[in-house]
């Protein structure tokens, strides 16, 4: 959909294989715009797919978006780029996506039964035939409805994203562990977080966590969590070269061939780094106040409850501000700026315990 008069916008999608033969992988990146790792693993991960497809060795059926969010990658104000929230909605652009748990459970209330199977079938079409019946009301909204009949009838859905300073860690539906320990292996993750509901509709959990929802609902139904849907942190948003998103592309494309998407012998799989760990039990260390953000911690550094990760410098009276962590585990991401403001998220530090303060809206908004 354009949005004004004399502009329009597309996406690239890559497509390998053939649907309907063996599973279906749906990858794409830059949903945030400002965050482009994952558009640089794209194009190493192309190229990987090149040569297995002149090989004949996709078994799958394997989509690529590689640019997810033409609408942020324009959006400059006063001579920067301005990614993560839409100019004209501020909605961020990695929320709001269609809840479809809800319309497909009132269709099929007395259709889903024993058969798994049956089940996913019945789910993808109504699905499909949901989304097909939506009519977008802004651009936005259009882009949020195309990468979605993309990707929901997908076994595997992976959003390719970054944080601001940040070592490499996923965001998964808590029925999705330990199943995709394989993913976080590959890619070896140093953080994965989970959540049944995270809040605010990221396209990981509309497209993924219409199965969970649905087996919660329809306790006596097969439904299977049929869509291993998982956000991946690329690290932080200057992580960016071919060193990192060639070896990361590599990664993703030993999963597809571990999960049967590509006849490519993955070879053993890699230690992992980390346990899953549940994302209310993550403290997000918010600034109270203003000033210059001065870190004790690094990306990587592993603390403890009580540990000193910032201070905030107030450069009126050079008093500062101690922020201290109060979970223990990882600090896997921080601000990529030192400028503070109240509410901003300083660092995150993945605790394996849920904290009492972390409930209703789990991530960062
Ligand atoms: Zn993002």
């Amino acid at each position: 959909m354009s949005s004004s008069p004399g502009t329009a916008r597309q996406i690239t999608v890559h497509r390998y294989g053939s649907p309907g033969r063996g599973p279906k992988a749906y990858l794409q990146t830059g949903l945030h715009a400002d965050e482009l790792p994952g558009l640089v693993v794209m194009q190493h991960l192309l190229a990987l797919l090149d040569q297995a497809a002149a090989a004949g060795r996709i078994t799958g059926d394997i989509i690529l978006v590689p640019y997810a969010n033409p609408i942020g990658l324009s959006q400059y104000l006063f001579g920067k780029h301005a990614g993560r929230y839409e100019f004209d909605s501020l909605g961020n652009f990695n929320r709001l996506y269609p809840d479809l748990a809800a319309p497909i459970g009132d269709a099929l209330s007395d259709r889903l039964g024993p058969d798994a199977g049956a089940n996913v079938a019945l789910i993808r079409a109504e699905a499909n035939r949901l989304l097909a019946a939506i009519n977008p009301r802004s651009e936005v909204d259009h882009l949020r409805l195309e990468l979605m009949r993309l990707s929901v009838d997908a076994d595997y859905a992976l959003d390719l994203h970054c944080d601001d300073e940040a070592v490499m860690h996923l965001y998964l539906g808590t029925a999705l562990w330990p199943g995709a320990a394989d993913l976080a292996a590959e890619l070896q993750a140093q953080a994965v977080l989970t959540a049944e509901v995270s809040g605010g509709e990221p396209f990981d959990e509309a497209v993924g966590g219409i199965w969970w929802q649905l087996a919660k609902r329809f306790p006596k139904a097969a439904i299977p969590a049929a869509c291993l849907s998982a956000t991946v942190e690329l690290r932080g948003d200057r992580d960016v070269s071919d060193d990192l998103a060639s070896a990361d592309a590599a990664a993703l494309f030993r999963f597809l061939g571990r999960r049967g998407l590509i006849d490519a012998d993955p070879g053993p799989l890699p230690k992992a780094l980390c346990a899953a760990t549940p994302l209310d039990g993550t403290d997000i260390i918010e600034c109270p106040h203003g000033g210059v953000l001065l870190f004790k911690q690094a990306a990587g550094a592993t603390v403890a409850a009580g540990d000193l990760v910032a201070e905030i410098l107030n450069p009126a009276t050079g008093a500062r501000t101690p922020l201290v962590s109060r979970a223990s585990g990882i600090l896997f991401a921080r601000a990529g700026h030192a400028l503070a403001r109240p509410g901003l998220p300083a660092a995150k530090v993945a605790g394996p315990v849920p904290l009492p303060h972390r409930t209703g809206r789990l991530l960062t908004q």
